[in-house]
């Protein structure tokens, strides 16, 4: 655990020392400056770079902590030191509303609401008079502890990049949690995530209020430090000038939000200086540059700056320290033959398509169905249906007893039903045991505070410890430590069964788990197949490699144009000659 955290050690131990350096006042306010951006940029490298929500919006939620404390201090009289507690929570609700209004919008939609949203609030402050127009507020208080100023100078220093380094701390610790895995999930699209059980549009709403709450305590921070406010400050310039910081120093990192700030508030006052001398008339020559210097980062370091020093940084492995971790508890399971699954006449049409044509079967506990069926003959879908990822045009689904058709995905998962997928799904720079404990996400209940706080380590430790075993249970635990990206296409597709099994589940659905594995691979698949249902569990394989459906399956349903095509077990449907014309006569 100290190895991972000397980088932050490092700057902590940096800022008493600079403190007390005898640095010239302007360099102490530059770190300053870097210190309240950075803060914003940490929120964007959550929102932006870890979640996938691009966000030009931020300045916005400074603009509120800002204006709120100085509207407060001026006119009530209140402490700064409460005023910060109703600026978090002005940006929290308005977070929350900004949030559910838009998130919901996909692709270049939801950047385009935040740019309406910066707008509209640097319009809004800048025309009312209680907020003193488009000159601001004046005369605002230095922060103060008793007597003495802490507002200003090496003082400030010390505060504003105490608040930061926690504030890096805290998303370092959330990154590496429950709640962090499923907000790292959401970069890849919403299904894997939701098939894990993870509502992915309420940890939208959660990342954009923890980073609209990054920015809101940096305004206040800045409010008190230039001891005035306006809104230029927070407008849309500002609010891109965030996200290019963010983007050039490496929008995936927590370290490349202060690589960036400080980069981009160094870079953009020297160029303020040195641009107009160069080109002789004076103007705002930098944002050119600045535009020029995103472009080629964008091109050649699409990662930003930090990249480049993260993938020189060793990477030690995660201390094993849950032997001792009680497991989780367990679902109670369905007797052997119990009826598991009972399908009954699902149907789904797109347009006048019947891709899946009132298809009905059952799976008892302990048994393994193959779904076998000619390309296009509807395999996939019918295990969407089943899975709640897509809407039935009708037909009904039972799972231990209770309808399920109405489900979404992440409420079936939740009763106990677990998926692989066609083409493997996985967060590729997580470790495999990390994107293991994935499936285990409805089993744990941590948040995101005690994430960051790390008041989580028992639950952690027990998620694990179950990823741990469930990698052994299928032969996969020397993969553990391994980065799940670098790992081959067999041991990947294995990696997603153990990651099903996680869920603790009493069915678990395989979407062609052969596809691109090699004999050997398939041999060794064949053999966990087995093994899992002698320990009871019941499996519906959607699958081509005809060798091991007949090799493993105890019942087949074969599906043609969406049709059922005929039931039976292996041999039955192997002599039966609509199956050997429609599939089995093309296929060997
Ligand atoms: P399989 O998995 O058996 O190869 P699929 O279930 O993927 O087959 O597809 C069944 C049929 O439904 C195909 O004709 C396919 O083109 C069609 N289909 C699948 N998904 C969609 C969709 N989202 N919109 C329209 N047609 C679809
Ligand atoms: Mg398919």
């Amino acid at each position: 655990m100290l190895k991972r955290n000397i980088p932050i050690l490092l700057l902590a131990a940096a800022v008493p020392v600079i403190a007390l350096l005898p640095l010239p006042d302007f360099w102490i306010a530059q770190l300053n400056y870097i210190g309240l951006y950075a803060l914003v940029c940490l929120g964007l490298v959550l929102l932006t770079g870890v979640g996938g929500l691009t966000s030009f919006g931020q300045a916005a939620f400074v603009g509120i902590g800002a204006y709120t404390t100085a509207w407060l201090t001026l006119n009530t009289g209140l402490s700064p030191w409460l005023t910060v507690f109703v600026g978090l929570g002005l940006t929290a609700v308005s977070a929350v509303i900004v949030g559910l209004i838009t998130l919901r919008m996909s692709g270049h939609y939801l950047p385009l609401a935040t740019i309406a949203w910066g707008l509209s609030l640097y319009y809004l402050m800048g025309n009312l008079d209680a907020l003193g127009k488009y000159d601001g507020l004046l005369g605002l208080k230095s922060l103060s502890i008793g007597s003495v100023d802490i507002g200003q100078g090496r003082l400030f220093f010390v505060l504003t990049w105490a608040i930061v380094i926690a504030g890096a701390v805290a998303l370092l610790n959330l990154l590496d949690s429950r709640p962090g895995r499923a907000i790292r999930s959401l970069k890849g699209g919403t299904q894997m995530a939701e098939a894990m059980g993870i509502s992915t549009f309420r940890y939208k709403v959660t990342i954009f209020l923890i980073a609209a709450l990054f920015a809101s305590v940096a305004g206040w921070l800045l409010a008190h430090f230039q001891r005035t406010v306006n809104p230029s400050a927070f407008g849309l310039k500002m609010g891109i000038e965030y996200l290019f910081m963010t983007v050039i120093g490496g929008v995936g990192y927590v370290w490349g939000a202060i690589v960036g700030a400080g980069l981009v508030k160094l870079l953009d006052d020297y160029l303020q200086v040195a641009l107009p001398a160069l080109i002789g008339t004076s103007g705002s020559y930098e944002v050119i540059v600045f535009g020029i210097a995103l472009v080629l980062v964008l091109k050649y370091l699409p990662d930003g700056l930090w990249s480049v020093v993260a993938r020189r940084l060793p990477r030690p492995p995660r201390t094993v320290d849950w032997q001792n971790a009680v497991d989780l508890p367990a679902r109670s399971k369905p007797a052997m033959g119990e009826l598991v699954l009972h399908v009954d006449k699902i149907r789904k049409q797109f347009g006048g398509l019947v891709a899946v044509n009132d298809i009905s079967f059952d799976i008892a506990a302990g048994q393994i169905v193959g779904l076998i069926g000619p390309n296009g003959a509807g395999k996939s879908t019918t295990f969407n249906l089943i899975t709640g990822v897509l809407g039935k045009t009708s037909g009904q689904v039972t799972f231990r007893g209770d309808d399920i058709s109405a489900l979404a995905s992440r409420d079936i998962s939740r009763k106990g039903m677990a998926r692989t997928f066609q083409h493997v799904k996985m967060i590729a720079d997580m470790t495999v045991l990390e994107n293991v404990a994935m499936g285990a996400y409805t089993r744990g209940a941590s948040g995101v505070v005690s994430s960051m706080l790390r008041t989580n380590k028992l639950e952690e430790q027990r998620l694990m410890k179950e990823a741990q075993r469930q990698l052994e249970r299928i032969g996969m635990g020397e993969f553990m430590h391994e980065q799940a990206g670098n790992l081959a296409m067999g041991p990947q597709r294995l990696m997603e069964i153990a990651r099903a099994l996680c869920c603790d589940p009493a069915l678990l659905l395989l979407d062609e788990p052969a596809a691109g594995l090699r004999h050997k691979e398939k041999q060794a698949l064949a053999q966990v197949l087995r093994q899992l249902q002698g320990e009871g569990m019941s499996i519906l394989l959607v699958e081509h490699d005809m060798d091991l459906v007949m090799d493993v399956c105890d019942q087949l349903v074969v599906m043609e144009f969406g049709t059922l095509l005929t039931r039976g077990t292996p041999a039955e449907v192997q002599a039966n000659p609509a199956v050997r014309a429609a599939y089995l006569g093309t296929e060997h």
